[in-house]
């Protein structure tokens, strides 16, 4: 299986022939969470960088803003509705304006530099799978796109020859921690997590935890989706099958622990018995700025970090009785093919259900769990070879899902 050890030194070498360069970005998802941080981020760096294309699926007034505030080429939105309003809005700036699904997919084909590729959830699959086509390097914060179609997607960045650069802060750790490390001498790799919003709840208040109080995450601001990700303890879930297609290991050497301070992001445990970590006070703009730069660095306004004024960090064992979407990673990597698209698309209706106050908090893991089950019985698990298998594994998981709403309601 392709592993981005393997991917990385050529384009490395790529990259630090550009060093020096404007670099030429597009963000795919500018209006969320990390695409704004992207967008933050990259102003800081003057004439640095150029923007090509940005999109957004609904969000037009924030979408237009963007492109003018940082002179794109081409803004697309997803949904059609929102064209005439764009393009009202571009009038007389000389951006582009386009819209709709086959335009998201243009937008993110564009030979440039660097695809950030930050669409939430699912619907990043076909932009981001385009962006690999295209692109030199992607900054992948989609980790939907890992989760669902990890085979398949590392083969597309391999076959393209492009260059697959983490930004979730946990890959992005380990990924520094590695940093060129032959992999026959890794040991273990450890993402940290914060244990949520709901880290010291008892089972009983969990079963009425609201929408309103899953979206506290005590350390970082973020989508809604991925807030109730954190909260259930799926998003890390998602980030240990997200680092199974990453990195040259096999699913038993990757774990987790709760580090309620989020200041060790990752850390990876090496045969001499040295455990290298990489530390930063909790901002996205620090990977994002790897993701961008490596294997140079560039500035990020993150808050510095001062050990000593923290004075102590602690570290805890996840309790899987209380948040069992974390064990259904383990089951994932039992099931193998498109488990993982099936795993990624329930969840993602049961979140939905969750925020629509349909169901309650802790039956987002249980209907997870229960239609990954279901399809497994019914021979709906099966060994992808396109991006095409992925979207229909993608499409079953979410009918089962619906089917099993009811149930959890
Ligand atoms: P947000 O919800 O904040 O933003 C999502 C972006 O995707 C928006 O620009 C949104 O446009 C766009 N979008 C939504 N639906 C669609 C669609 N159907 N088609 C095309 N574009 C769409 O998400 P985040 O920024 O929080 O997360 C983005 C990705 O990064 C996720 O995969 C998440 O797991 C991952 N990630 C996020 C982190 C964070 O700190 N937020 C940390 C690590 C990973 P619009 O505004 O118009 O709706």
């Amino acid at each position: 299986m392709q592993k981005l050890a393997d991917i990385d030194s050529e384009a490395a070498a790529l990259a630090r022939q550009q060093e020096g360069c404007a670099r030429r970005i597009s963000v795919l998802g500018a209006t969320g969470s990390v695409g704004t941080s992207t967008l933050d981020l990259i102003a800081r760096h003057g004439d640095a960088f150029e923007i090509d294309a940005l999109t957004a699926q609904t969000n037009v007034a924030a979408l237009a803003e963007l492109a003018l505030k940082h002179r794109a080429r081409l803004a697309v939105i997803g949904s059609t509705q929102g064209y005439e309003e764009l393009k009202a809005r571009l009038a007389g700036s000389g951006i582009e304006a386009a819209a709709g699904p086959a335009a998201l997919i243009e937008a993110a084909s564009r030979p440039v530099d660097c695809v950030m590729a930050a669409i939430v959830g699912a619907a990043g699959l076909r932009p981001t799978f385009a962006a690999a086509r295209a692109a030199r390097r992607v900054a992948l914060a989609n980790k939907e796109c890992l989760v669902s179609a990890g085979t398949v997607f590392m083969s597309a960045i391999k076959d393209a020859g492009a260059e697959l650069l983490p930004v979730d802060s946990e890959h992005s750790a380990v990924h520094q921690s590695i940093a060129g490390t032959d992999p026959k001498f890794i040991e273990r790799i450890v993402l940290t997590g914060s244990g949520g919003p709901f880290r010291t709840w008892s089972a009983v208040e969990m079963a009425a935890a609201t929408p309103e109080q899953a979206a506290r995450h005590p350390n970082f601001s973020m989508g809604r989706k991925i807030t109730v990700d954190s909260a259930t303890l799926m998003n890390k879930c998602l980030e240990l099958i997200e680092a199974y297609h990453l990195f040259p290991v096999r699913a038993d050497q990757l774990a987790v622990v709760v580090h309620p301070q989020q200041i060790v992001h990752g850390f990876v445990e090496f045969a001499d018995g040295s455990v290298i970590a990489q530390m930063g006070t909790p901002d996205m703009r620090t990977p994002i700025a790897s993701s961008l730069a490596w294997p140079a660095r560039m500035a990020a306004p993150a808050a510095r970090l001062d050990l000593v004024r923290l004075g102590s960090l602690t570290f805890e064992a996840p309790d899987e009785r209380r948040f069992p979407a974390l064990g259904l990673a383990r089951r994932t990597f039992e099931l193998g093919g498109t488990a993982g698209a099936v795993l990624n698309a329930a969840n993602e209706v049961a979140v939905e259900a969750f925020l629509a106050r349909q169901i309650p908090f802790p039956a987002i893991a249980a209907l997870a769990g229960d239609a990954l089950e279901t399809a497994a019985r019914q021979g709906q698990v099966r060994e992808p070879t396109c991006l095409d298998d992925v979207i229909a594994a993608d499409e079953e998981g979410r009918a089962l899902a619906r089917g099993l709403l009811r149930r959890y309601s």
